[in-house]
């Protein structure tokens, strides 16, 4: 059984982002869009998702810290 898997695209250790609006995993190296909402940067995996999230940010911004 192998275990090729997503993994293969975030090996162990290397860090991600998850675009807040659909939840899927954004590589912060190379983000094909992003926003920055009260000093904090968000990935976004397209153009959609970033005027979803430019539309009404504080749905998908959770106090996830403090
Ligand atoms: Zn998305």
């Amino acid at each position: 059984m192998n275990s090729f898997s997503m993994q293969k695209f975030y090996p162990t250790g290397q860090e991600y982002e998850i675009d807040p609006v659909c939840e899927m995993k954004v590589d912060p190296q190379n983000p094909p869009f992003q926003v920055s909402f009260k000093e904090r940067t968000y990935y976004f995996c397209s153009e959609a998702c970033k005027h979803l999230f430019q539309h009404d940010p504080e749905k998908y911004v959770k106090s996830e810290t403090e």
